[in-house]
């Protein structure tokens, strides 16, 4: 059965009208199991509609309220954990028990934007003059949009509107059209818990419904994750469409290895990294930098480990790796590993042509690891996006951070050592906006913020944390006295203390 996949405004899901739908697969099985709408501007304009007239309420309830409600949504997410999880699996590909973490990294934001009340509040000074206070307050920008991409459908989504909405903003998604049912399921576990109608909406759709937004003049701030080029595309035009906006980008993230690294837990965290979710993370570790003689010792049990990974469908409980999201991006990846070998990589471990049994049609391939790889090769600059682990062999740590800091993305970084004051110098030197010291893939807590540097982030504040409730709110000053102490009449030279 193909399920038809609408849209979500004002309360209720709502069939497309525009008449243009993508198919969604279950990569696993390559078949098609749905056909998402696309929206066009009109139905962008009805979401965005009903997000407005939902704001005023919204923004003037208690956040102490709004946090009881986002206290609702969160127990229900837990309830519905393994059901979101499924649906991850069955239009993403990934492992089940991936898609669980990645559900509970999403219940983590919630949890973070229950403590709203905390979050917002403002500074106060008292007597600034005689008679006169200040303070500072934060106050909601209206209707706000998030766009996000196909590899986190539940926990990028609620990198947003999780704060953004605890903050006393409405809210109008545009999740990717590759899995787009999750959207629909949080949004009703959103009506479920109470929250009005229009302070949740989903609009389906791509590039046009992307655009209705970027130049919509109700909508006031624009949160994007994806890759490099669009979020190029959606911070110039939103910014010069009067926005506020954050645009994550793409990201090609290097371990470095040092000599002195217990090589067991490097390989661990290699392979994980590298290979887990396929490679379609952003935070995945795509550059393996080598100090030394590391790469003469650590290649034969990447191999090997690359060779033994367990790949097939991502319901089976003891999968580590699931099939690629697409048929046309597992052709792409073919084609970077096709481009590595034709510019002088050595090929050791080659995942084209895997098959897994009884799913002929699904979307696989292999591990891949490449070795020698050198700076100006195609599969070293570019982000591929899928399973395929570069090494390249730096001769000293100094060499290393510098091949690194040369990149233009600076996402995610990891380094491997036992050396504390190698791990301090990495930390500061690092031109990179996540840093990991033995830890390969640092993604951070939800209290702390998530950005990347370089072409890897577009705006100037990280995603969730407090930089997010800052990224959503605007801050305002008051300044406040009472006509008892106004003591005399107008003041022509620019007030000072008193
Ligand atoms: P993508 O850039 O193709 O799509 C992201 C979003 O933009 C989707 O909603 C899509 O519908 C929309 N879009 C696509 N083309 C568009 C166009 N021409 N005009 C307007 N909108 C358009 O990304 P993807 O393939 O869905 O996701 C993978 C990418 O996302 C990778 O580059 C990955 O590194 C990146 N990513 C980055 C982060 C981060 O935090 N930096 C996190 C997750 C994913």
């Amino acid at each position: 059965m193909i399920s038809e996949i609408g849209h979500y405004i004002q309360g209720a899901r709502v069939s497309g009208e525009s008449g243009r739908t993508q198919d969604v697969f279950n990569p696993a099985t390559g078949a098609v199991t749905g056909r998402v709408a696309l929206a066009n501007g009109a139905e962008v304009d009805r979401a965005v509609a009903s997000a407005r007239a939902a704001f005023p309420a919204w923004a003037e309830m208690p956040p102490i309220r709004r946090a009881r409600l986002m206290n609702r949504f969160l127990g229900l997410l837990n309830e519905h954990k393994d059901a979101l999880a499924r649906a991850i699996t069955a239009e993403h590909g990934k492992v089940f028990t991936d898609a669980r973490g990645e559900v509970e990294r999403g219940i983590d934001i919630v949890e973070f934007a229950c403590g709203i009340p905390q979050l917002l509040k403002g500074d106060f000074t008292d007597q600034v003059s005689t008679g006169i206070d200040n303070w500072t307050l934060r106050q909601p920008l209206g209707v706000v949009a998030g766009i996000t991409p196909f590899n986190f459908p539940v926990m990028v989504p609620m990198w947003m509107f999780p704060v953004a909405i605890a903050a006393g903003n409405t809210f109008v998604l545009k999740p990717s059209p590759t899995d787009p049912t999750p959207s629909l399921l949080y949004a009703e576990l959103m009506k479920e818990a109470g929250f009005p109608d229009g302070v949740f909406n989903v609009v389906q759709g791509d590039k046009a419904a992307v655009d209705a937004l970027l130049v919509h003049p109700d909508v006031q701030a624009v949160s994007f994750v994806g890759s490099t080029p669009i979020a190029n595309y959606i911070y110039e035009t939103g910014a010069r469409h009067g926005k506020r906006v954050q645009a994550l980008g793409g990201a090609k993230n290097h371990m470095l290895v040092m000599p002195d690294a217990d090589l067991e837990k490097a390989v661990d965290a290699l392979v994980g990294a590298a290979y887990g979710s396929a490679g379609e993370r952003c935070m995945a570790i795509s550059v393996a930098t080598l100090v030394g003689d590391v790469g003469d010792r650590i290649i034969p049990m990447l191999a090997e480990r690359a060779r033994d990974l367990k790949i097939k469908n991502g319901l089976e409980l003891d999968a580590e790796m699931g099939p690629i999201v697409t048929g046309a991006a597992r052709d792409r990846i073919a084609g970077y590993i096709e481009k590595g070998v034709a510019e002088g990589a050595e090929l050791i471990v080659d995942g084209r042509g895997h098959s897994v049994p009884g799913h002929d049609a699904g979307f696989w391939l292999g591990g891949t690891l490449f070795d020698h790889v050198t700076p100006e090769m195609t599969i070293y600059r570019e982000e591929i996006f899928g399973p395929v682990l570069a090494c390249v062999r730096v001769k000293d740590f100094a060499e290393g951070v510098d091949l690194i800091n040369a990149h233009e993305f600076g996402n995610g970084v990891s380094l491997f050592t036992r050396d504390g004051n190698a791990a301090r110098e990495f930390g500061r030197k690092i031109q990179v906006g996540m840093v990991g010291i033995n830890v390969p893939i640092p993604v951070p807590m939800a209290w702390h913020g998530f950005g990347g540097w370089k072409k890897s982030l577009f705006g100037d504040m990280h995603a969730y944390g407090e930089e997010g409730v800052r990224f959503y709110t605007k801050q305002k000053s008051i300044m406040q006295r009472w006509p008892e102490s106004i003591s005399k009449g107008a003041e022509f030279a620019i007030p000072v203390a008193r």
